[in-house]
């Protein structure tokens, strides 16, 4: 006979980031998150337009 209610509690399903966003800080230009926290302070780029800002820098002209 199998005890199907051991008193064990159910294993807790793993937690998605669905509910609330990820405390990231938003990129300013296209609004993602970033890989930032939001404590960080000035501008805040996502690793698309962090790139993008990179290869406009150094292709300047
Ligand atoms: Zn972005």
């Amino acid at each position: 006979m199998d005890d199907a209610c051991g008193g064990n509690p159910a294993p807790k399903p793993e937690a998605e980031n669905t509910d609330k966003g990820p405390p990231f800080a938003e990129c300013v230009l296209c609004r993602e998150p970033t890989e930032y926290p939001e404590s960080v302070r000035g501008i805040t780029l996502c690793p698309v337009c962090e790139w993008r800002e990179a290869e406009r820098a150094a292709c300047s002209g």
